[in-house]
């Protein structure tokens, strides 16, 4: 049960996944949380920093689709600018939106990563799937209201998994 919601691995920032990497391991695509994962909830656009990671990961042939609960006006509206295409309302864990995303890129589910901030939502839908799952550290500490009650269910989890000796990262 526990296991459901452990991550395959936890890095500090998406900025840390290094593009040759995922070639090395043979992944061809990213479905990849918006909110607190690429920047913070409340920052309607991408930072030059991410700009250049992106480009980096288009450069090796990775396809990304930027997979969000958040709403159409939301994740449009930073996801055009970079050129991204994306899925919104994707009510994450459900399977839907990421069976919709490996469609749209044509790839097979060893084929690609699953990046995002939250055990509940991100890494649980991923592992459902059976796909890598990458956890990153929220980019902001703080959440939108939705986000609140989850926060305190991920905590509770992430208590549990360290008493078990489940999770070996630094904090
Ligand atoms: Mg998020």
């Amino acid at each position: 049960m526990l296991k459901q919601f452990l991550p395959n691995e936890h890095v500090k920032s998406i900025l840390d996944i290094s593009p040759e990497k995922l070639v090395e391991k043979g992944i061809k695509g990213i479905i990849t949380d918006l909110d607190n994962t690429l920047v913070e909830w409340d920052r309607p656009e991408a930072t030059p920093e991410l700009i250049q990671w992106f480009k980096a990961i288009k450069e090796k042939g990775i396809l990304i689709t930027i997979v969000s609960n958040n709403t159409q006006a939301r994740v449009s509206s930073f996801s055009n600018p970079v050129e991204i295409p994306f899925i919104y309302s994707a009510r994450k864990p459900m399977s839907r939106a990421f069976k919709q995303a490996l469609s749209d890129m044509k790839l097979k589910r060893e084929e690609v990563v699953v990046i995002g901030d939250q055990l509940l939502t991100d890494v649980l839908g991923g592992n459902r799937l059976g796909l890598h799952t990458i956890l990153v550290v929220p980019v902001a500490s703080t959440d939108g209201i939705w986000t609140r009650f989850n926060r305190q269910m991920e905590r509770f989890l992430l208590a549990r998994m360290k008493r078990k000796g489940m999770i070996h990262w630094e904090e």
